[in-house]
């Protein structure tokens, strides 16, 4: 069945950031990587006191989705430390202490005319992952021996605040570009498209202007309404067809703006991924801006170059990911993921107080994937897996809408995540007792 989504258009506050160019904030003194992440483990490939270069790896993540995670700075391997992750957990880094010289441990020559294979080894290799938001192995979707018939570029960056995708767009465009030919390359595509909301005159006007002598590749474009950025919304509204599980069920592979841009730097460059774009912002911010940053960088070290906090700002949330289907997080001394494109400081007057629920049942309308919320909180609250199981309680998206919609201001979407995670552990507890 086709799916509908109807969407909310959101107040959106990009234009607190949309006209600030790519700043670079290149030069922290630490940056820190996580040992683990939810159920993904690392191996250290670095002991303590070891010189490391910048792109060199330094944790090898092992299981079925195996790659090298690289050192952003080149420097020395200085502690392992307990560090604040941007899920909001404690969890064990590897502290690399930056020279400042950032030497390079790959070689920058260009090399363009690369077989299938090589790209996806290149892609593999450079340890790109999804830098959407899912952080999911790039390399890993474009495996499948079956050709793909489309790839597309997610350019909708559905968050209100986010604008560093569309200033990777303004900035980057020929790079996006070549990057989606490498990602067509590899998965045997003969087309390609970029989605991106209509509303973003510049890009769009921009790209149509770089694909002009590019007949295989379109512009598709998507309604400025939450969350038209989901994949199966946008694989959906440019093929006209629907799947159960992974779009290649349909012959096509997703990635986003930076992803395609840093499949473009691995297969030309051998470079790493060590650098992403991020938008920080929100009405606690001085100066919103996109930064060009390293990765494993901590927040507060990049508030400075923000201009710091407004004056006088007694309390404020901190949200890593966005105010729709991010975190709150307990502090700013928290490192930023590959995974992260949004800081978001919100004031706590913009936020406001919860109220008990009067069932109204929004939630539920408005749910992109047809879940009952008020339902899944529930289960959870009485820990009942098997009713959170047949609540169909994984297929949430974490979009967010839910809370947002909610007349009470129930943060029901925070519990509907919870019951999924504990959900997906539960499952791979029963995985590893079956071994
Ligand atoms: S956060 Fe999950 S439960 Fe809430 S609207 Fe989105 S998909 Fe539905
Ligand atoms: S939208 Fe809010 S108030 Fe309405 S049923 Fe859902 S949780 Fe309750």
């Amino acid at each position: 069945m086709f799916l509908k989504v109807h969407g909310v258009k959101l107040h959106g506050k990009k234009r607190l950031s949309i006209k600030s160019p790519i700043e670079n904030a290149l030069n922290p003194s630490c940056v820190y990587f996580p040992l683990e992440d939810g159920l993904i483990k690392y191996k250290k490939i670095l002991e303590v006191g070891t010189r490391v270069l910048m792109g060199q790896p330094i944790l090898y993540r092992e299981d079925r989705y195996a790659h090298p995670v690289c050192s952003s700075v080149s420097g020395t391997v200085s502690d392992i430390k307990k560090m604040l992750d941007c899920n909001g957990k404690i969890v064990e880094m590897l502290e690399i202490t930056n020279d400042g010289k950032d030497e390079p441990y790959y070689s920058t020559s260009i090399n363009t005319e690369l077989t299938r294979d090589e790209i996806i080894n290149k892609v593999k290799n450079a340890g790109v992952v999804g830098l959407g938001g899912a952080g999911f192995p790039t390399y890993v979707k474009y495996l499948p021996k079956q050709k793909a018939n489309l790839i597309i570029i997610n350019a909708a960056e559905c968050e209100p605040y986010i604008t560093c995708d569309f200033v990777s767009i303004l900035e980057n465009a020929k790079k996006l570009i070549r990057g989606l030919k490498y990602i067509m390359k590899a998965n045997g595509a003969k087309k390609g498209c970029i989605a991106v909301k209509k509303a973003k005159v510049e890009a769009v006007a921009l790209l149509n202007e770089e694909l002009k002598d590019e007949p295989n590749i379109s512009i598709y474009l998507l309604k400025d309404k939450y969350p038209v950025g989901w994949e199966k919304h946008v694989v959906e509204r440019v093929t006209k067809k629907t799947y159960a599980q992974l779009p290649r069920e349909i012959g096509v592979v997703v990635n986003n703006v930076q992803t395609a841009i840093a499949v473009c730097e691995a297969v030309e460059e051998n470079k790493p991924l060590i650098e992403k774009v991020i938008t920080i912002s929100g009405e606690g911010i001085k100066q919103p801006k996109n930064l060009r940053i390293k990765i494993g960088t901590k927040f507060s070290a990049l508030l400075e170059k923000c201009g710091g906090y407004i004056e006088n700002l007694d309390e404020a949330y901190v949200i890593a990911g966005g105010p729709l289907s991010g975190k709150s997080m307990p502090n700013d001394d928290f490192v930023i993921s590959s995974s992260i494109n949004n800081v978001v400081v919100l004031l706590k007057s913009e936020t406001v107080i919860t109220l008990n629920c009067i069932g109204c049942g929004k939630c539920a309308d408005i749910c992109p994937v047809k879940l009952t919320p008020t339902l899944i909180k529930k289960a959870y609250e009485k820990n009942k897996l098997s009713t959170l199981e047949a609540l169909n309680t994984t297929k949430c998206v974490r979009c967010g809408l839910c809370s947002y919609i909610c007349p009470s201001r129930v943060d029901v979407s925070e519990t509907v995540g919870l019951a999924k995670d504990l959900l997906l552990v539960a499952k791979e507890v029963k995985k590893t007792e079956k071994k």
